[in-house]
């Protein structure tokens, strides 16, 4: 829907300054989608530069270059790291009370960013926290960012790994295809299995929840069983629980042996909000034949594997193990394009009957909001910072059973 009753609402996009950030949180493919639902856009001089989007690339659809200022002096800010990450940003200073900022926040990472966020009275919406169900699925940039990063890791992985990945038969002999294991298959994992077996690596991958078996094997990789009750049948909001100590230390022992007989492991597992589970611990590190390579996707949230450093290689006995962090940003174009994406259809959920409502009544909205009228406004980022929880909003009252009450469809048939 369009924004017909009110003045147009102008959306800034500021370069981003956090160190090794290339992306840019609207590429030129998502103004048109922006600019026919009521929206202005200023971008900041040189915003898109590093992810391939010269300043050109946006005034040819409609957007404004401006200075820094006048991209925070908007009505609404996006921006891939809100802050850049840095709870003393003086960008903080440019904010105002009332508007709205959106992007990736890392909330209970960095629930200091919030705060100072919160303190400037602008409301923040992390995108991290948009659901994952089907309707939210297109604003989802866990999702589209993980998707470029599952790709990402397999090609890091094939660049060090002194063997080919694809079964080759010559004159001189066959070589056989390098062995890949995927641990934890959700939306990166899924992304690493289909990359390595296009290029032709035997793949094997597990995951805790029972239900990815079935996309583990459509994507051809063979599903690792081991005989580990996890209760995952049911995650929260599409994710996985916490597995306990002892399932983590059982699943450990019984990888051991597909780790080992691995040239690449790639760890995605993770489970929201909390630190990653170690679950390749140095011992099986070392049960690697030398020259094989893991690549450690949850490095940033402290890592699956124990010798992992965020952003550097180990090596333990000639495995190098890959702390790789932010992926996306090695593949700018796209990873701003899909994040861009994600960012207009959630733009879009705040045209409400032709105006402009940044109100939190969708539900989408009502998740991801962080900060809002001063204050910080979820419980588990309130935690985070040592604050008083706020009282849950009371369940919706069932409606009262009356005799005149409606006939429901399926008892009136
Ligand atoms: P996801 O939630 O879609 O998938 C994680 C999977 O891990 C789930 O399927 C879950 O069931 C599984 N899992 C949880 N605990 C497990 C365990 N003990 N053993 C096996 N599997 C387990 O997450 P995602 O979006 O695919 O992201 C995966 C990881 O990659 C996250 O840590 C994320 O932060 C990271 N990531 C890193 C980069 C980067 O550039 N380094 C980019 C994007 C995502």
């Amino acid at each position: 829907m369009a924004m017909t009753d009110t003045p147009r609402i102008v959306v800034g996009v500021p370069r981003e300054h956090r160190a090794g950030e290339t992306r840019v949180a609207l590429s030129p493919t998502a103004l048109p989608q922006i600019t026919q639902a009521g929206f202005d856009v200023v971008i900041e001089a040189g915003a898109g530069d590093r992810a391939g989007y010269p300043d050109a690339t946006f005034t040819a659809r409609g957007a404004r270059v401006g200075t820094r200022d006048e991209a925070f002096g908007t009505d609404v800010v996006v921006q891939v790291n809100v802050m850049d990450a840095d709870a003393s940003s003086a960008d903080l200073s440019r904010l105002r009370p009332g508007q709205v900022v959106i992007g990736a926040v890392a909330p209970f990472a960095r629930p200091e960013v919030v705060k100072a966020v919160a303190a400037t009275g602008a409301t923040l919406f992390a995108l991290e926290l948009v659901p994952r169900t089907t309707r939210a699925q297109s604003m989802d940039i866990l999702s589209s960012q993980a998707a470029v990063a599952g790709y990402k890791a397999v090609l890091t992985a094939a660049n060090a790994l002194p063997k080919m990945f694809p079964l080759l038969t010559t004159a001189a002999g066959t070589i056989a295809p390098a062995k890949v294991f995927i641990v934890g298959a959700g939306v990166a994992g899924l992304a690493a299995i289909a990359t390595s077996r296009r290029l032709g690596a035997l793949v094997e991958a597990y995951d805790v929840r029972p239900a990815a078996r079935e996309e583990v094997e459509s994507l051809g990789a063979r599903f690792v069983e081991l005989p580990l009750e996890t209760g995952q049948e049911a995650g929260s909001g599409g994710y996985a629980t916490q597995l306990s100590e002892e399932a983590i230390r059982k699943q450990q022992e019984l990888m051991a042996t597909t780790v080992a007989a691995s040239d690449v492991v790639i760890t995605t597992a993770q489970v929201q909000g909390s630190t990653a589970p170690v679950i390749i611990t140095t011992e099986m590190v070392r049960g690697m034949a030398p020259g094989s390579v893991i690549i450690d996707l949850a490095a940033e949230q402290g890592g699956n594997c124990e010798p992992t450093v965020a952003g550097e290689t180990v090596d333990v006995d000639g495995v190098r193990v890959i702390g790789v962090v932010n992926l996306p940003g090695a593949i700018p174009v796209h990873a701003s394009q899909l994040f861009g994406k994600n960012v207009a259809n959630f733009l879009g959920l705040m045209v409400v009957d032709g105006r402009f409502d940044p109100g939190v009544d969708d539900a989408v909205m009502k998740e991801s909001v962080v900060a809002s009228g001063g204050d910080v406004v979820n419980n588990r980022v309130r935690e985070a910072l040592g604050l008083e929880r706020l009282p849950e909003p009371e369940p919706p009252a069932p409606a009262p059973v009356t005799d005149d009450a409606p006939v429901p469809e399926e008892a009136a048939t």
